[in-house]
């Protein structure tokens, strides 16, 4: 066996399973090496029959059989077997359905291990269906039991079956590549020992060190390939633009630009029309490819600096692209852009995937022949068939929800262009330097003037009755009104599956309320309660059609209340809409919250945003509070780094959401800031002597960078 054994090698994985695991990403053992568990029940805590259990979740128990297993049938079709089992504090039944082969398992005398949840029933104690491990000496049982994220066609069990077939091979497959001074310096487990104690953890300390270790190499890895795309970019050439004077565009605005604005925009015109010698060619007609983010709080006016570049590389003969995420958003900027452009004389055009075919081969041909300037669109912008004649600026807004890298990849295809990314994401200094470390960064600090705050209170469920007045209060004032649910549909309760503990999660166990769901929710308000108003939902697991058409309803002021998930953060202006009500608020990072709030008070009427939570945690309690107060979002990503660690900007759906394309699995859960920061630093340390990884010591580690490259490389087209 080696690592690039094929997964349909391995005993007991047939051509239809092999396909199963395909079809996620698991292709060799080595991938299977690196599908993680989600989550570890904790059973060496053995509980006794009569201890107190509060939480509802499934513990070990060691029991020994006292009875013979008995069959009884409850209905047709449905079997119950039964037994009584016992520990030294006292016995309690034990039932299966359907299970009659256990009858052979569960001798009478013989100790095992369960796990699973006491119920009680008619005042007999009962563990119905638990999981069971034949136990000799309880010391010799595993002390976890891994739990892997499913998927179509396998079971825990199989997979940790596979696991376990290659868990012998690990320390003689897996080489380490972390040179070993570094691994002392920052106290990192050798890898072997992490793989092995990722998936069988021997003791608390073991599983920590190897979830460390793992995270270490996931954001170390990570940071050696962004410094690695930007000794890439920054060896190309892009077309410089002579002529920097963009008073045309910004005389026709209704309003001043914010110092902030100008700043921006003058860092713009700097790149792009840089004299910087390039090399010591001629490149009078060249310069080095402007590659910069602007960084700018929800409505604190980005676009019309991007219109800026946009218009700047238009004058000068060239095309200009923006990207956007959603088709509404291109709708929008559409909508807000041609006009100005128009009566500038530069052809501006949309291009998203629900343009009609016969159309869409129009503006395929004019942006060939160079007809078009300005094209406006969503991710059809990127397919293949998609041609420029002379492509000088590429522009994608609400970057965090593009991946990082698909973005170098975009610059690619147009072999040169310059490059600016917008995102309304405030990512914490530390941070975004880390993610953006391969951008110049413009930040926009400042608003444009006259914008109202949006007044932000935070409620408990009691004021119900209170809120839904208020509801009906926004409507009949003309406005309209946005309810944000954490979750799409109502969970299905009494899984098995869920895991006791968690290394991963911290602190959600001991303030759950239930979560408010998206569609349920809206079916109630629609029914029984605003009968009357327009009730509709959105979330992410729609069709895109159907998602935009439902926002282009609520934009058009066509409905008054919209459920949805966080699917609504991303830049939609709707100024109408005057009061967000955020449900399960506990739920959501603070920077989400932030983000969602900024979904209203676009307008001229005063907006509000309710912040509802049952958790009376001081920690959740202290997190809304801090909504109160606080309406800049970079202190908002501040404290939340401070209070929730990194993973919540690489896991949450409000910030940098390409955290699988960062190549961030383990990584995204990480909530340790100081493993954060030293696994940067460690990048430093070893480019600063190194910068290509041409040692013979960093070949294996080279190996792992340029993987991650070209795993980003593929995930664009
Ligand atoms: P975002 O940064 O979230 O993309 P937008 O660019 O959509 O924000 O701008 C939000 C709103 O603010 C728009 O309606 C825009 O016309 C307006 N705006 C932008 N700059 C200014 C300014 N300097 N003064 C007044 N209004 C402005
Ligand atoms: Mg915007």
């Amino acid at each position: 066996m080696t690592l690039d054994t094929p997964i349909g090698e391995l005993y007991g994985v047939g051509p239809k399973y092999e396909q199963y695991f395909n079809k996620n990403g698991i292709f060799t053992v080595n991938d299977l090496l690196y599908y993680f568990p989600r989550a570890y029940q904790n059973r060496k805590d053995v509980y006794k029959i009569d201890t107190p259990v509060f939480d509802n979740m499934p513990h070990s128990y060691v029991l020994t059989v006292a009875s013979e297993p008995k069959v009884a049938m409850i209905r047709r079709g449905m079997n119950i077997l039964k037994f009584r089992a016992f520990d030294d504090s006292g016995s309690i039944t034990v039932t299966y359905f359907n299970q009659n082969y256990l009858k052979d398992v569960f001798r009478t005398g013989a100790t095992f291990r369960f796990w699973g949840r006491i119920v009680k029933e008619k005042r007999t104690l009962s563990l119905n269906s638990p999981s069971y491990e034949p136990c000799v000496r309880e010391e010799e049982l595993p002390p976890f039991v891994s739990i892997y994220p499913l998927f179509q066609g396998v079971t825990q069990k199989y997979i940790s079956k596979l696991v376990s077939q290659i868990r012998p091979c690990i320390s003689t497959l897996i080489k380490e590549y972390i040179p070993s001074d570094i691994r002392y310096k920052y106290h990192l487990c050798a890898l072997p020992f992490a793989l092995e104690n990722i998936h069988f953890p021997e003791s608390d300390e073991a599983l920590h060190a190897a979830i460390k270790r793992l995270t270490f190499d996931e954001l170390f890895i990570f940071a050696l390939s962004l410094s690695q795309m930007k000794t890439v970019s920054s060896s190309k050439l892009a077309p410089r633009m002579n002529d920097g004077d963009a008073s045309p565009l910004v005389d026709m605005l209704p309003y001043e630009l914010t110092d902030a604005q100008k700043k921006v925009i003058s860092d713009i015109c700097g790149d792009m029309c840089s004299t910087n010698a390039v090399s010591d060619a001629d490149f009078s007609m060249f310069t080095r490819p402007m590659n910069r983010i602007i960084v700018g709080d929800v409505g604190s006016g980005k676009t019309v600096c991007a219109a800026v570049a946009a218009y700047i590389a238009c004058k000068n003969g060239y095309q200009c692209a923006l990207m956007v995420p959603t088709e509404i958003l291109a709708f929008q900027h559409y909508d807000s852009l041609f006009p100005m452009f128009n009566s500038l004389g530069l052809k501006c055009e949309l291009l998203t995937g629900s343009t009609p075919k016969k159309e869409k081969n129009q503006i395929l041909s004019r942006l060939k022949s160079g007809d078009t300037d300005f094209v406006i669109g969503t991710h059809a912008l990127i397919q293949t068939g998609v041609e420029f004649k002379n492509l000088g600026l590429v522009i994608t807004d609400e970057q965090h929800r593009f991946g990082v890298m698909q973005r170098a990849k975009l610059a690619e295809k147009s072999a040169s262009a310059h490059v600016l990314v917008m995102s309304a994401t405030p990512i914490p200094r530390t941070l975004s330097l880390m993610i953006y470390g391969d951008l110049d960064i413009s930040l926009i600090d400042t608003m444009p003037p006259g914008r109202k705050k949006v007044n932000t209170y935070s409620v408990d469920s009691s004021y119900r009755s209170r809120l839904n007045a208020f509801i009906r209060k926004q409507v009949e004032n003309k406005n309209q009104v946005y309810i944000v649910c954490p979750s799409v549909e109502e969970k299905k309760e009494n899984d098995l599956d869920t895991p006791d503990y968690n290394p991963f999660i911290i602190d959600i166990k001991d303030d759950t309320p239930p979560l408010k769901a998206a569609v349920d929710y809206a079916k109630e308000l629609k029914e029984n309660i605003f009968p009357d108003l327009t009730v509709e939902f959105l979330h992410g697991k729609m069709k895109c059609k159907e998602k935009d058409e439902i926002m282009m309803h609520f934009a058009n002021g066509e409905i008054d209340i919209l459920v949805s998930t966080t699917v609504i953060e991303v830049g939609v202006n709707v100024p109408n809409a005057t009061l967000m009500i955020v449900e399960n608020a506990e739920r959501f990072g603070l920077s989400q919250l932030h983000q969602l709030r900024g979904r209203v008070g676009r307008g001229k009427d005063q907006s509000f945003c309710v912040l509802v939570s049952d958790a009376r945690s001081p920690k959740s309690m202290e997190r809304l509070q801090i909504m109160h107060t606080t309406y800049d979002g970079y202190t908002i990503a501040e404290k939340d780094l401070q209070m929730r660690g990194p993973g919540d900007f690489f896991s949450s759906s409000d910030s940098i959401r390409q955290s699988g394309e960062l190549g961030f699995n383990i990584a995204k859960s990480c909530n340790d800031n100081i493993l954060l920061h030293n696994a940067f630093e460690c990048a430093r340390e070893i480019l600063k002597d190194d910068r290509s990884l041409s040692k013979p010591e960093h070949e294996l580690l080279r190996k792992k960078v340029s993987e991650l490259c070209n795993l980003n490389a593929q995930t664009i087209s």
